[in-house]
């Protein structure tokens, strides 16, 4: 068998051996929960609850603001504290619900009801994972019923179950895996039903050998669905990644995986589509890894939507005095943190809490022109020149030299002897470059 990997990538310190064998532990319901009314990447949902108001468990606060958007639902029942701005993850304040819980935890009338789905077509499972908020929760967000709609001419023949979980420390679905397998190749046969597809593959990368094994043994109970092991280098989980690694199919250059054909969701969207159809729960719960050496312990927290981090430091025993940097999502593509305001999102796959003496200092020395991030570009871009360009102000160049096929993954930074800060380059030259009005002829 080829080797299933792909151009350029770093191996960076996996350091999950915090979580990895942890199982996942339920946090109890907070005293607080704040819920950002925007948690889907597309259209902002419009809020439809006032301060003041009475909700219960999974009711809709705020309802999609367009096709390319997402439900987002009540994690438990209580009164609407107050409606403001709050620190989100992402680094922005974001409007959000402040919920005091009422300590009942009690459903909206119709969720939380199994339903018989062998008979659900493929309309029907969509329209329930659309009302239950779903959206990728490997980090992107993107709203999973859109991904299920491909145009009619993009007929996809092959559903990657991505299992890959690559980004260091975390380990929330490599747990997911082990717990919940059933539930997960349950939720990918919907998807499957939904697009008529038969193949379907669980991509996971060769640290997680007991994941391998368990998938594989419920695969076999799955007509049609086969785990591949994966060489385990970063960004591996990344789409056109796994993609090419899986099929050595190529996504183009400003395309999607239904380009080719394939269509990618994450192993804990899976979860969650299923607990959405088959019991009417919509997405009020995740699973987030609290881990490293800054905090007391570490642990994979199932959490409500709308945890603050602070609690989530407080459920894991607190964060300890050297402590120096908080990331929201994994060291390499995560956002750090200035406060411990933010909240759970449906995205928020981990929390990463880092002492002083591993946080790589940036000093933004010049290029040497080394090479070494044109070696470690996945993306087969050339971060020197495009960050020389976006220093000069010179988008219109990083625009030609591919720029927006940037997947933001750190690779280029994390092997540059300079330290040179690439990745917010990136992030700024293409936030320019969209703002812009579009060329045309
Ligand atoms: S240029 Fe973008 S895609 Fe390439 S290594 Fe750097 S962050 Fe990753
Ligand atoms: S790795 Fe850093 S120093 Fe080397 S060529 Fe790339 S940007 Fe320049």
């Amino acid at each position: 068998m080829g080797r299933r990997r792909f151009y350029g990538g770093v191996h960076p310190e996996y350091n999950k051996d915090h979580t990895r064998e942890l199982g996942i532990e339920e946090m109890p319901l907070p005293e607080k929960l704040v819920v950002y009314f925007t948690q889907n990447l597309g259209a902002p949902p419009r809020p439809v609850v006032e301060k003041g108001d009475e909700v219960k468990k999974g009711q809709v606060i705020a309802e999609p603001g367009g096709f390319v958007s997402a439900p987002v639902h009540a994690p438990t029942s209580g009164k609407i504290k107050s409606i403001d701005l709050y620190p989100h993850p992402v680094g922005t304040d974001m409007p959000a619900a402040v919920i005091i819980p009422d300590g009942a935890d009690e459903w909206v009338e119709g969720c939380n009801a199994e339903r018989d789905i062998t008979d659900l077509d493929g309309d029907k499972i969509k329209n329930l994972i659309q009302g239950g908020g779903l959206v990728g929760m490997g980090g992107a967000s993107f709203p999973t019923h859109v991904k299920l709609s491909p145009p009619g001419d993009k007929k996809i023949d092959l559903l990657i179950l991505n299992g890959a979980e690559c980004e260091p420390y975390l380990t929330a679905d490599h747990r997911l895996m082990l717990e919940k397998p059933e539930e997960i190749l349950e939720g990918a046969s919907l998807f499957a039903r939904v697009l008529g597809v038969q193949k379907v593959i669980v991509a996971i990368e060769r640290n997680k050998p007991d994941a391998i094994e368990v998938m594989r043994k419920k695969c076999i109970e799955h007509g049609g669905f086969s785990v591949a092991a994966l060489d385990v280098v970063y960004p591996q989980g990344a789409e056109k990644q796994l993609i090419f690694a899986l099929t050595k199919r190529r996504v183009p250059a400003g395309g999607l995986p239904m380009d080719v054909s394939v269509l990618v969701q994450n192993v804990g969207t899976a979860f969650a589509a299923y607990e959405a159809v088959r019991y009417a729960r919509p997405l009020v719960k995740r699973v987030v890894t609290v881990t490293g050496r800054g905090i007391v312990h570490p642990k994979n927290v199932l959490a409500r939507v709308g945890t603050s981090f602070e609690d989530l430091v407080g459920f894991c025993g607190g964060m300890k005095d050297e402590t120096g940097k908080v990331i929201n999502g994994g060291p390499m593509m995560g956002v750090a943190q200035y406060s411990l305001d933010a909240s759970v999102t449906k995205g928020t796959s981990g929390v990463v809490f880092l002492v002083r003496d591993e946080i790589p200092q940036f000093i933004s020395d010049a290029c040497i022109r080394c090479g070494r991030c044109l070696d470690a570009c996945p993306m087969r871009l050339n971060p020197s020149v495009l960050s020389v360009f976006i220093e000069r102000m010179h988008f219109d160049e990083a625009e030609e030299y591919n720029v927006l096929d940037c997947i933001e993954c750190g690779c280029c930074a994390y092997v540059c002897p300079s330290r040179r800060p690439l990745v917010h380059h990136f992030r700024r030259a293409k936030a320019e470059i969209r703002k812009r009005p579009k060329k045309t002829g």
